[in-house]
């Protein structure tokens, strides 16, 4: 019996993988510990619920009705993914893949096998703030991973979680100015901060308005 690295399987989103019906499934643990983070249970669990197994039990069944998956979390390249990807693939289905990038050389590897379709990027912070906002210090490891997916041309986007204690119109400014300088020039998905009673910092609505009329038009923004 393998380990339970899946937290949880949504069955059914037409939201997270963008014109895709979609199964989302949630995997355990994350090498990050964002102040903003509303998935505490998951990124501190050792165990899931379901097996990989059990996983691919579950995508077997959805032959026909789902056009793919999203591997989400916590943070899912902490686990080895390429067995898992291959075979999703081989049942035929479509995989995005949720990162905060932090990965590279999973991440890298898994595009040249053709093993993943799309990414989602976090892009947490410009390097002043990652620290602070992330608990992590591999700024870098981000940025191996932006730029390799920029270089590659592949198929993804970056996306930002705005708090406007956290980040502000400025540092928003900057972070663009950074994605359009390595050659990212598609557009940039802003979510707001959703409080929980489990955000990893017990952080509240932030005490001001984020200043949205304040952001140039550096890169097309969608906010979500
Ligand atoms: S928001 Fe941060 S801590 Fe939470 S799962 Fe994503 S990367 Fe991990």
């Amino acid at each position: 019996m393998g380990k339970k690295i899946v937290y949880d399987i949504t069955p059914f989103t037409h939201l997270d993988y963008p014109g895709k019906l979609a199964a989302i499934a949630w995997f355990t643990g994350c090498n990050m510990r964002c102040m903003y983070c509303y998935n505490s249970d998951i990124v501190f669990s050792k165990e899931g619920i379901h097996t990989v197994e059990d996983l691919l039990r579950f995508m077997g069944k959805r032959i026909g009705l789902l056009d793919g998956i999203v591997l989400s979390g916590g943070e899912p390249t902490l686990h080895d993914l390429e067995p898992i990807c291959r075979q999703i693939k081989e049942m035929g289905f479509l995989i995005k893949l949720d990162t905060n990038g932090l990965k590279p050389e999973q991440i890298k590897s898994l595009v040249q096998k053709d093993l993943i379709d799309y990414i989602a990027l976090d892009y947490k912070a410009e390097r002043a703030k990652f620290g602070y906002i992330t608990g992590s210090s591999q700024y870098l490891r981000f940025i191996e991973t932006l730029d390799f997916l920029i270089a590659r041309q592949f198929d993804f986007e970056v996306r930002t979680t705005v708090h406007a204690d956290l980040l502000n119109a400025d540092d928003i400014n900057r972070m663009m100015h950074e994605l359009k300088n390595r050659g990212y020039n598609k557009t940039y998905y802003l979510q707001t901060f959703v409080e929980t009673p489990n955000n990893i910092a017990n952080i509240k609505h932030p005490s001001k308005d984020f200043a949205k009329q304040a952001l140039r038009d550096t890169l097309p923004i969608v906010w979500r």
